[in-house]
């Protein structure tokens, strides 16, 4: 079997070797998985939450290594990957602690006609679900899906980044060894986008795929042969409302740190702001304070390298059009871009058809664009084909909640950026070019089952209309006035 390298984004130095898996191999573990998938449903409800807890206790106790694995693969410091290892835990425990409340059967109304029969509604595994997941955030991204995924009772084989296979495999053991008696529950197949591929063709049952919204596409059409279902979780150009009478310091805080923590290599990170006149001057300056403050660096900058070298040149690309196009660049510019790092970029005044508003930039940039009131504010956050998260910030909660009401995206903090991310029973996930469908939550779990509708008869129906034996006459008198009912009410 052929390998494959991974290089330090800081130093370039060969960090490891990975297997490239391919068709072949990747088919295998899906039965391996189907088997697993057996035996875990005959643990139940209980069985499967105990041992979902046992990993993440697992986990807990080897966050040190696991964030040091992800420093080393990704560049972001060992704190920031600690941070992350935190939010994926506070997701598989919800998940775990959920699943029975969310996907076991319950009785349901059954209406007036088949009052007769008992209605139920359930949830069954899907069989084994495909994860393919992006190198950004190694650990928590691909975890929700696969702590829910797993949660609802399916298999997993997980494909991570081909910058991150280390976090895959740490996965992937972590949970063999916690839980001995479904060691193949979650497996890991690792290489480039070929053995992605491999995942979305190999029959799975689900395909739950993180990453751009271009390698979606090759996805979803490797999906579409076998119909086998997408959930797609790309990126996002989060914009920012600030309102005149926001408080601009803790504005001024949230947005550096929505648009330059991680390197701004999130994909619900902050890379439009849309201020109110009256106190857009005030706040890019306080935004010009706090940025220039951060340095990037390793291991104690504020902030990593470019994880993806070519990142580097979308970054500058998206600066020099800003500026040419108009923008001013009251922080840095260019010359920021100096790899593997980005220092802290300013953009000011950006054409709203320059791709640093209108395409993901990635890196630690953020542009604050001046607007007459909030219905500029929100028309303009609207404006963007991708539809992620975004935030508000006003004086009055009441005020910020009104606005939030009015933005196209999956997601929305008030008087904070990325509030969502670390609360297990909000759903995440987007529209338009940020993807389909939902992962975390109660939504979450329900994307990696499907519903079993039950109906249990509880005695023989007056008039019953599923039966040759009951006369014509007295089915259609049912009918007329059922549809007199309905014509009434
Ligand atoms: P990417 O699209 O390059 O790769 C994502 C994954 O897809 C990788 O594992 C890759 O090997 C695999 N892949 C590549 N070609 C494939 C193919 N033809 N078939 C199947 N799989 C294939 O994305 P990336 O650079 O790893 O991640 C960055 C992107 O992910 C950004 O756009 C970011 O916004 C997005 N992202 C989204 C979320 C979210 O939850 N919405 C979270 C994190 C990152």
């Amino acid at each position: 079997m052929s390998t494959f390298a991974v290089r330090s984004p800081v130093s370039g130095d060969v960090l490891s070797e990975h297997p490239v898996h391919g068709p072949e191999e990747v088919r295998d573990t899906v039965v391996r998985g189907r088997g697993a998938a057996a035996v875990w449903a005959g643990l139940g409800w209980a069985g499967r939450r105990d041992r979902l807890l046992a990993w993440k206790r697992a986990l807990a106790r080897r966050m040190d290594e696991l964030a040091a694995l992800v420093a080393r693969e990704t560049g972001k410091p060992e704190h920031d990957a600690r941070a992350e290892v935190l939010l994926a835990l506070v997701h598989l425990d919800w998940a775990a602690r959920h699943a029975r409340r969310v996907l076991r059967m319950r009785q349901v109304s059954s209406g007036l006609l088949s009052v007769h029969q008992r209605a139920l509604l359930g949830y069954r595994p899907l069989g084994v679900i495909g994860v393919i997941g992006p190198w950004n955030y190694p650990v928590y991204t691909p975890m929700g899906s696969i702590g829910y995924a797993l949660a609802a009772g399916n298999a997993v084989v997980f494909k991570p980044s081909e910058l991150t296979p280390g976090v895959g495999e740490f996965l992937a053991s972590s949970f063999g060894e916690a839980v001995p008696d479904c060691a193949d529950l979650l497996q890991c197949v690792t290489g480039p986008g070929s053995t992605g591929q491999a995942l979305a063709l190999s029959g799975v049952d689900k395909v739950a795929f993180t990453g751009s919204p271009g390698t979606a596409r090759k996805v979803a059409a490797a999906c579409a042969g076998t119909l086998t279902p997408l959930l797609a979780e790309c990126g996002g150009k989060d914009a920012v409302i600030v309102g005149a009478d926001a408080d601009l310091d803790a504005v001024a805080e949230a947005v550096v740190w929505g648009a330059m923590s991680n390197a701004g290599q999130t994909c619900a990170g902050v890379e439009r702001v849309y201020a109110v006149a009256s106190v857009h001057e005030e706040l890019c300056g306080r935004v010009v304070r706090a940025a220039r403050a951060l340095s990037p660096g390793t291991p104690d900058g504020e902030y990593g390298p470019m994880t993806l070298p070519g990142q580097l040149g979308v970054v500058e690309r998206h600066m020099k059009e800003a500026l040419a196009g108009g923008a001013r660049a009251p922080l840095g510019g260019p010359e920021s871009v100096r790899g593997p790092y980005v220092h802290p970029v300013v953009l000011v005044d950006v054409p709203e058809d320059s791709p640093a508003m209108t395409e993901e930039t990635f890196g630690p940039v953020v542009a604050v664009n001046r607007v007459a009131d909030l219905d500029e504010a929100v028309a303009r956050a609207n404006a963007s084909a991708y539809g992620l998260g975004a935030a508000v910030f006003t004086g009055s909660r009441a005020a910020g909640l009104r606005v939030a009401r009015r933005l196209d995206s999956g997601a929305v903090s008030v008087n904070s950026v990325l509030g969502f991310a670390g609360v297990p029973s909000l759903p995440f996930g987007g529209t338009g070019e940020s993807g389909f469908g939902r992962i975390h939550g109660a939504e979450g779990l329900r994307a990696f089952a499907a519903a079993r509708s039950v109906t249990v008869r509880r005695f023989a129906p007056a008039v019953d209309l599923t039966s040759f034996a009951t006369p014509r006459e007295k089915a259609a008198k049912a009918v007329e006035l059922g549809r007199r009912l309905h014509a009434r009410f």
